[in-house]
């Protein structure tokens, strides 16, 4: 073993933390089981989309030559609504039938006009202007048969499960979630609803992970919380490892005598890195405890966040292969002065307004780490790189939370 990789940069630690991997599992689950899932192998279309030529709106279908003069006057030769009726009718000159939208089109028509645009009499339609060909939707026009519309590691979105069930697939080969221990760490730690004695705090780090751990689609499980005592935290890992593909501890990885889990790390795991040059969250580290990855993450809650943003979603993106979720990320022009640090890159959390000349990053709320609030009512996390000045006006790049 080299020496340890201690106050690393963020690419460092990444690139440490991808030497990792993790063993991924494929299951078949139904269309209602899939959001937020990861997919996991080519999906091909079954179906041509759409599998047969028809209406974009409610209106009429007729010959575009015979429109061209408007207004024009056609004969109503009948109505189509759905699939079948169209069997028998062939459009002729000046013939026009009644089509509804997603009907297939009758053959001879080449083009539809809305029913806003017509008035009709004693079996007749009047069109107040030339009807429009690109008002069919064309067969096959969004997608072919055996097309891959989705490639394997595609974060399956609301809008991506509908595009499986257009494709006709009824179950999805998904990764199977990881399942991942979250553990908290410190005497101080009560629940909430319970009431506080002097010096404790209630719990809070554990529910926010979770919900970013749902959040990249896998499966949390918050574990009780271990006090400082290193026999308490030992047997907790012990049996975490047995159990779970992941294990996130917060609190305890700073300096100090009580920080057990980086003591523990260095004692008894398999170290690979303890500090990052990120602010805040500047103590996390990464190893791994019986084969299995843990990161331990900060105490404090904005750094605990922060550090599951920028470190552990990138590597369980990776290990996973998945494309998705990612945070969208924008520039925006600074509205207030923000603090940039020497040597880490650091990240400040701000509102966002949207101004004539693109967005602008306002920093409304004080940025304490331990300040969960200066998290939770932000917009966005402003890009700060270490050792610049940043002024008013400047243009930065933020992170869309
Ligand atoms: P530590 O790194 O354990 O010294 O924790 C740093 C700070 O974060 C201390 O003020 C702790 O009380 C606080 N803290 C640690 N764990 C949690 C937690 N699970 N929820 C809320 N605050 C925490
Ligand atoms: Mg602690």
């Amino acid at each position: 073993m080299g020496e340890l990789p201690y106050f690393v940069e963020l690419e460092q630690a990444l690139d440490i933390c991808k030497r990792t991997t993790l063993q991924t599992v494929v299951e078949r689950v139904g269309l209602d089981d899939c959001h937020n899932r990861i997919l996991a192998m080519d999906l091909p279309s079954k179906v041509d989309d759409p599998p047969f030529d028809n209406s974009a709106m409610d209106g009429f279908a007729m010959r575009y030559e015979d429109t061209t003069a408007a207004p024009s006057k056609l004969e109503i030769i009948g109505t189509i609504q759905a699939a079948g009726q169209e069997d028998n009718i062939f459009i002729k000159p000046g013939q026009a039938v009644r089509i509804m939208t997603g009907a297939p089109l009758p053959k001879g028509a080449d083009s539809i006009l809305q029913v806003e645009l017509t008035s009709t009499e004693a079996g007749f339609v009047t069109l107040q202007q030339p009807s429009i060909k690109h008002f069919i939707r064309k067969k096959g026009e969004n997608l072919t048969k055996g097309e891959v519309a989705l490639s394997a590691g595609a974060f399956l979105t609301p809008s991506r499960v509908g595009l499986c069930a257009t494709m006709g697939h009824s179950s999805i080969p998904v990764i199977k979630r990881l399942k991942i221990a979250i553990i908290s760490t410190g005497d101080e730690l009560k629940q909430p609803g319970q009431k506080l004695e002097r010096g404790e705090i209630y719990e809070s780090n554990s529910f926010g992970i979770s919900g970013l751990v749902k959040w990249l689609g896998h499966e949390p499980t918050r574990l009780h919380c271990v006090g400082d005592t290193l026999d308490d935290l030992r047997k907790t890992l012990n049996s975490a490892a047995k159990e779970y593909d992941l294990i996130l501890t917060n609190g305890g990885v700073s300096m100090g005598e009580w920080d057990l889990v980086r003591k523990i790390m260095e004692d008894e795991g398999d170290l690979h890195f303890w500090r990052v040059k990120l602010r805040p969250g500047s103590p996390p580290l990464f190893g791994t405890w019986n084969n299995t990855p843990i990161f331990g993450l900060p105490g404090n809650p904005v750094s605990s966040h922060v550090v599951f943003r920028m470190l552990v979603a990138p590597w369980i993106r990776n290990a996973t292969m998945a494309n998705g979720p990612h945070e969208p990320r924008a520039t925006a022009k600074l509205a207030t002065k923000v603090k940039s640090t020497k040597d880490c890159l650091t990240l400040r959390r701000v509102s966002i307004e949207s101004g004539k000349d693109g967005l602008f990053a306002h920093q409304k709320i004080h940025q304490g780490s331990g300040n969960i609030a200066s998290m939770a009512l932000s917009e966005a996390l402003v890009i700060l790189q270490p050792g610049f000045d940043y002024s008013i006006g400047d243009t930065v790049e933020v992170i869309l939370l």
